[in-house]
């Protein structure tokens, strides 16, 4: 027999060994085997068993044998892992790699064992003792022995703490087998001392029963479909559909995955999971240590836990019999991985889904446009759960048309309407609580000398691009590569004292607060200030106790929180990020504005919301009247005038490189040699300078191919991209279903 083998090496080719005798039975898809390769001894893992190859069967050398320090992947994830590397146009080790955590594959990371003492055979140990009735210092011994007696057994640290402890009279009964030992894993406890309340199901409200009843139609095979398209508003009551869905899994045998953004897997979050599922549940975020990952791996394949929740990776936990994957906010674009394979999670979970035979929910209040698409062809089933579990008023929203407030006196900040002056105010003298959004963190975009015209730019970057200034800090920082300078005190030209900040950003917008609010407290928080997870925990916690009436902040703030205090939300620039070149841009803030807006009033209270705008647009009426299905139909119209996805398929490409010349050149060469792949509904835009022209002394270039039926060109793309020498300093990314056109 055959394994065809994919090594550590990136070479996107596999290699064919013969299976020895003695291993027919235990090589199989998905093994971690040793492999000869050249003079050296490689790591491998088998993607396929064959009965012949295609080489000369004499040439093939026998493969070494299976990994003693590697665990093998389950069959099932290779098969995906495969697919990934075709549809994605990724290499196959960068897709097997994404397959297991790298504390599992290198084979470096061990179990915690740790040794348990006990008395093995208590008659022995009472016939020791009279035999060494006159053997120096027996006094120690018998003590020793009363000690393990009393306690049964012990790790040593346990043991050497009590005062008859004695390490001579231990290590002498130890040698002489009246103490023995056995090894016991530990789990690294992830969870930390951390206790949790265990709670029940709640009786469900008739929207949750409708929903719980599709996904056990889904498991049970009564439907054709196995995706269901859980479409809530926040408080709906999703969450709780979830873990009465895993429960109904469980009941079934099965086991279930559970994924939510990175941003949002908090403590609170897996506390909810813990309270019901106890034990059985696995965590794995980005903040476990290599040995916690290991565990936490072990742990499910292994069979010991039968549920897991984590971020984008969590996807590939090897459960067996996996019964259901629930995709938490669907539409996030963090579920797109950045670096190859360029993933979409979402759909790798509809994928994994199909091949593993297992139920898949995709819940969110605002459903992606690719989802709701394939709920309306019938591919996936829909469920819209209307009410929210607590019926509460909806917030009152209000447009601020910043061009119509009077002008502001030289000097002052523009940054607060009169209008939402006057409701901070309000809450500040009911002492209510106001979170203030706005999505950027720093003082402010750009520094300018208007002496003689300088304008302050990483050298390294893009022109597009200015540096954010951080006030506190006294900085200049690049947000496309991250180099930082310090801040100038006079123009670097000229020499002027007389420079200027132009634009703002969450560091300004806390100071301007409080000019304008004296005495009130304020927070702040954004990637500026929150360092580590306890930052952002204090911050949270103090807000949560009323210890601050204005919290400020970026998107951090705008994820799933609950604020019983908040009655205002504002958003300073409501229409920031409509004016991005990206068809996904009105989506993008239609989401962002109802998420925000959901912030307030969760208490008992009425919430209102302002929106400050400097630009008209339907967008924003869309999202001021929480009109999510008059949004997606206006958004569903505009894809499909302009053939974007869902109506079509895209694929980007991105071009890098130092020397522009060449890139543009070899840019327009690959393009042309897809032109034979090309057919009526395929459209591809040329190579051009990408919105982000260069990163760090790189000149990007971008091309898209658009379109239906790409199946083919895709292939052609990935050949390329992948196994045609191209010229020295460049780089190309495939990106297949992009979300981001930058
Ligand atoms: P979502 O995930 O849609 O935001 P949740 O599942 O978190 O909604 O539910 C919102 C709140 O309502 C939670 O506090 C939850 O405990 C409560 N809740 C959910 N379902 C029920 C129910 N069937 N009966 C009573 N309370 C419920
Ligand atoms: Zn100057
Ligand atoms: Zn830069």
């Amino acid at each position: 027999m055959i394994a065809r083998v994919i090594t550590d090496i990136a070479l996107d080719r596999e290699f064919d060994y013969l299976i020895p005798a003695a291993l027919e039975n235990s090589i199989r898809p998905g093994s971690a085997v040793d492999v000869p390769f050249g003079n050296t001894t490689r790591n491998g893992y088998v993607l396929e068993v064959a009965a012949s190859s295609c080489y000369d069967a004499n040439k093939l050398k026998e493969l070494t044998g299976l990994s003693s320090r590697r665990a093998g992947i389950p069959e099932k994830l290779i098969t995906l892992g495969k697919w990934m590397a075709e549809y994605y146009c990724a290499t196959q080790e960068h897709a097997i790699r994404t397959l297991l955590p790298a504390a599992v594959r290198s084979g470096r990371v061990k179990s915690l064992v740790s040794r348990i003492f006990y008395i093995p055979d208590q008659k022995a140990a009472e016939k020791y003792i009279l035999d060494n009735a006159d053997a120096k210092r027996v006094v120690k011994r018998i003590e020793v022995l009363k000690l393990m007696f009393k306690l049964r057994e012990g790790t040593l640290t346990e043991i050497s703490g009590h005062p008859e402890y004695s390490p001579g009279a231990f290590d002498a009964l130890r040698k002489a087998g009246i103490i023995a030992f056995r090894e016991e894993t530990l789990r690294r406890d992830v969870f930390g001392e951390t206790e949790v309340v265990p709670d029940k199901p709640l009786p469900p409200t008739p929207d949750q029963q409708k929903a719980l009843a599709m996904v056990n139609d889904i498991m049970d095979k009564k439907v054709p479909q196995h995706v269901l398209v859980l479409h809530g508003v926040t408080n709906s009551g999703k969450t709780e559909v979830y873990l009465q869905s895993i429960a109904n899994a469980i009941a079934r045998g099965k086991s279930a995955i559970v994924l939510v953004p990175e941003i949002s897997l908090t403590p609170q979050t897996v506390r909810r999971f813990r309270a019901r599922f106890g034990n059985q549940l696995c965590v794995l975020h980005s903040r476990l240590s290599d040995g916690e990952r290991f565990d936490e791996w072990n742990r499910i394949n292994s069979g010991e836990a039968q549920i897991v929740i984590g971020a984008r990776s969590a996807l590939f936990a090897p459960l067996h019999n996996l019964g259901l994957i629930v995709v938490d906010e669907e539409h996030e674009a963090s579920y797109k991985q950045s670096e190859a394979p360029r993933y979409m999670a979402r759909d790798v979970a509809v994928m994994r889904g199909k091949m593993e035979d297992a139920a898949v929910i995709l819940g969110s209040a605002t459903p992606s446009a690719e989802s709701l698409y394939n709920a309306k062809q019938g591919k996936f089933l829909l469920c819209r759960m209307a009410a929210q579990v607590a019926d509460k008023t909806k917030p009152v929203i209000r447009i601020i048309d910043r061009r119509l407030d009077p002008l502001p006196e030289p000097g002052t900040s523009n940054l607060f309407s009169p209008a939402l002056i006057d409701a901070v105010q309000e809450r500040l003298e009911r002492a209510e609580q106001t979170i203030l959004f706005l999505n950027r963190r720093g003082y402010a975009r750009s520094l300018s000398c208007p002496a003689c015209g300088y304008e302050a730019r990483c050298p390294e970057c893009s022109v597009n691009y200015n540096y954010t200034y951080s006030r506190r800090r006294e900085i200049l920082s690049c947000h496309l590569c991250g180099a930082v300078i310090p801040a100038p005190q006079s123009c670097p030209e000229c020499g002027s004292q007389d420079i200027h900040y132009h634009g703002s950003g969450t560091e300004k917008l806390e100071s301007c607060a409080h000019g304008v609010f004296p005495g009130a407290r304020i927070g702040r928080m954004d990637s500026d200030t929150m360092r580590s997870s306890a930052d952002y925990e204090v911050v949270l916690d103090k807000f949560r106790r009323g210890q601050l009436d204005i919290l400020v902040g970026t998107q951090m703030i705008a994820k799933g929180l609950h604020f019983p205090g908040v009655t205002l939300v504002g958003v300073i620039n409501a229409d920031h990020g409509l004016s991005m070149p990206d068809f996904r841009a009105s989506e993008r803030t239609f989401q962002l504005l109802t998420q925000v807006a959901g912030r307030a009033g969760r208490g008992d209270r009425r919430g209102e919301v302002i929106f400050q705008t400097s630009k008209d647009s339907e967008v924003l009426h869309f999202a001021s009247e929480l009109d999510f299905e008059g949004f997606e139909k206006f958004d569903l119209e505009f894809r499909q005038m302009l053939n974007y996805p869902p109506y079509s398929r895209l694929i980007a490409i991105l071009f890098r490189g130092e020397d522009e010349a060449l890139l543009a050149n070899y840019a327009a060469s690959f393009a042309a040699a897809l032109e034979p792949y090309k057919h009526e509904n395929i459209r591809i835009t040329p190579p051009a300078p990408a919105p982000i022209e260069k990163i760090k002394n790189k000149y990007r270039y971008l091309m898209t191919v658009r379109g239906t039926g790409l199946k083919t060109i895709r292939e052609a793309i990935r050949i390329l991209a992948l196994h045609r020498i191209h010229p020295k300093g460049i780089d190309i990314a495939v990106d297949v279903d992009a979300q981001y056109l930058m």
